[in-house]
C-alpha cells in the first residue's frame, strides 16, 4: 500500500519570517496527520530553523538540491551529510530547474542520489520531459533515461527511500496541467520501467509523484489517476490555505 506523499518545494522563495510561520502553521493544521505523507522544502538557509519548528510532527523537511561530492574543496556547495546533520529527512534531485537552468546531467543527478542514500537521506528523483520532446513523441524515451540512469547502483533495499516526481517541464509554473490521463500513462510507464530494472514486486512499493501546476482544483483528479501517488508542488506550496487544500484532497 503506497501512502500518498505531498510535499511543497518552495524553491527560492519566502523570507525566514515567511517560512517559519508557514512551517508552524502548517504544524497546526496537519502536523499530526499519518494517512498521508507531507513534506515541505525550504531553501538551505532556513532549513535549520524549520526542522526544529517542526520537530514532533509528522511533518518531513526536505532540502532542494545536495552536492555530489561527500566534502571538501567545493565553494557554494552543501553535502546531503550536511543536510542530514541538521535534521534533513530527504532531498529533491534532478528537479528540471537543476536540470535545464544549471544545466545538470543525469549523470550529476545519479551522483547527488548516490550520495544522499549514503548520507541517510530519502530521496525524491524528478524526471519529466520538454515540451518540444513531448511534441516530437519521445516523452517515454526520455524519462526511460532520466529515470535509469538516475538509479544507476542504487540497489534494490534502497529503492524504498526513493520517490519518483514526474513533472513535464512544461506544466511547471506554467498554469499547464497534465491532464489525469497523460499523468497516468508516464506513470504507469514509469512503474514499467521500474518493474525491468528491480522486479514487480519492488516497483509497486515505489511512489510516484506528478508535479506541475498541481492546484486544490486539480489535485483529487491527478490524485485519482492511475499510478499516482503523490504531489511536489511549488507554486502552490507557498500558501497556507492552497497547500492545505492541496494536502487534505478528497
Ligand atoms: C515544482 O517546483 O516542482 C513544480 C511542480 O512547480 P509548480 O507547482 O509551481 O508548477
Amino acid at each position: 500500500m503506497r501512502k500518498p506523499f505531498l510535499a511543497g518545494n518552495w524553491k527560492m522563495n519566502l523570507d525566514r519570517k515567511g517560512s517559519l510561520a508557514l512551517a508552524k502553521s502548517l504544524r497546526e493544521k496537519c502536523g499530526s496527520r499519518t494517512d498521508r505523507e507531507v513534506g515541505v522544502c525550504p531553501p538551505f538557509v532556513y532549513l535549520d530553523e524549520v526542522v526544529r519548528a517542526l520537530a514532533g510532527s509528522k511533518l518531513r523537511v526536505g532540502a532542494q538540491n545536495c552536492s555530489d561530492e561527500i566534502e571538501g574543496a567545493f565553494t557554494g556547495e552543501v553535502s546531503a551529510r550536511m543536510l542530514k546533520d541538521v535534521g534533513v529527512s530527504f532531498v529533491i534531485v534532478g528537479h528540471s530547474e537543476r536540470r535545464h537552468l544549471y544545466g545538470e546531467s543525469d549523470e550529476l543527478a545519479n551522483r547527488k542520489v548516490r550520495q544522499a542514500l549514503v548520507a541517510g537521506l530519502d530521496v525524491i528523483l524528478c524526471v519529466g520531459e520538454l515540451l518540444a520532446e513531448r511534441d516530437q513523441g519521445i516523452t517515454e524515451r526520455v524519462v526511460a533515461r532520466q529515470l535509469t540512469q538516475g538509479l544507476k547502483g542504487v540497489d534494490e533495499p534502497d529503492l524504498a527511500r526513493i520517490t519518483i516526481a514526474y513533472e513535464p517541464v512544461w506544466a511547471i509554473g506554467t498554469g499547464r496541467t497534465a491532464t489525469p490521463e497523460q499523468a497516468g500513462e508516464v506513470h504507469n510507464y514509469l512503474r514499467g520501467v521500474l518493474a525491468g530494472l528491480y522486479t514487480d514486486a519492488t516497483a509497486a512499493e515505489v511512489r510516484i509523484q506528478y508535479g506541475g501546476s498541481v492546484k486544490p482544483d486539480n489535485i483529487a483528479s491527478l490524485m485519482a489517476a492511475s499510478n499516482v501517488d503523490g504531489a511536489l508542488v511549488g507554486g502552490a506550496s507557498l500558501k497556507l490555505d492552497s497547500f492545505l487544500s492541496i494536502v487534505e484532497y478528497k
